[in-house]
């Protein structure tokens, strides 16, 4: 950060891959200096600062497993170091796991999935709570990564997951009315079939578009048509809607 750098800064969990990264791009454009964190693709995260320093933006990439408490209170950290006090924070980080009925997944897959985009989101979303600087008359935000499946279970395909998104629609609710008379709004984004490489990790790398046809609009969405969404409720266009959860998911 610049002496007289007068950008709002963001941060972004997951901001290496996908919706993340799409997000910071965006929001630099859009005026905001950005740090992203990655858990295992650091080369990634450099990528999402270059992007971010092209539109014209301070970045800063940091390794953070949001499973793990230390390395989110040490990404907050290092964030306000590199840019200053947060004006707002995308819960994003978040992953799915094989396709499989609950009946056959193994308690290990459960964790893995519920301590990423339950108990990561959770911690970050504290985190948030604890440092955005609180005022009536301020802006400050905090959006948060729900999903479809909260609405639709993913039955035979990962309840587990679609049960953490439930959650995240819950936590979007609670935190919203915590921070309304704060000056901190709390939104949740909740992505349909997105093209990213989420769905490798569910074994069909084409998913998005082999369901296509499930959607109405007829085609899957994108990481930035996300984004749009996600830095259109940090912004101060959006300075009057809190505890709203917008669908992106072309009518599904
Ligand atoms: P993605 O392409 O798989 O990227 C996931 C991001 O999360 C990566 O930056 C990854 O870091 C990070 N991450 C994974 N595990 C982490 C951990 N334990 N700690 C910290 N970071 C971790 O996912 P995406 O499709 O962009 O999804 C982003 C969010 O949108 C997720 O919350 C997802 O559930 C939600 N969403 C996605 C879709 C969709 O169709 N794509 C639909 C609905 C909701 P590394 O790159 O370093 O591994």
């Amino acid at each position: 950060m610049s002496a007289g750098d007068t950008r709002p800064a963001l941060l972004v969990t997951g901001g290496s891959r996908g919706i993340g990264p799409a997000t910071a791009a965006l929001a630099a454009r859009e005026g905001w200096n950005v740090a992203v964190t990655y858990v295992s693709d650091g080369a990634a995260g450099a990528q999402a600062v270059r992007d971010v320093e092209n539109a014209g933006g301070t970045g800063g990439a940091l390794r953070c497993d949001v499973r793990e408490e230390a390395e989110v209170v040490a990404a907050f950290d290092a964030a306000e170091e590199a840019l200053g006090p947060l004006s707002a924070v995308v819960v994003n980080a978040g992953v799915v796991a094989p396709l499989s009925r609950l009946a056959d997944m193994e308690a290990e897959r459960l964790r893995m999935v519920t301590d990423t985009n339950v108990l990561g989101a959770l911690l970050t979303a504290r985190e948030a709570m604890r440092r955005l600087p609180r005022s009536p008359r301020a802006d400050r935000s905090v959006v948060i990564l729900s999903s479809v499946a909260a609405r639709l279970g993913s039955p035979g395909a990962f309840v587990d997951y679609a049960a953490s998104k439930g959650a995240m629609d819950t936590l979007t609710r609670g935190l919203a009315v915590e921070g309304a008379a704060d000056g901190v709004r709390v939104n949740a984004v909740r992505p349909g079939l997105i093209e990213t490489e989420i769905h490798a990790a569910a074994g069909r790398p084409d998913r998005a578009r082999e369901l296509a046809g499930e959607v109405p609009m007829g085609r899957p969405g994108s990481a930035p048509e996300v984004a749009e969404t996600i830095v259109w409720l940090m912004g101060a266009s959006a300075s009057y809607v809190t505890a709203a959860i917008v669908d992106v998911a072309g009518g599904r």
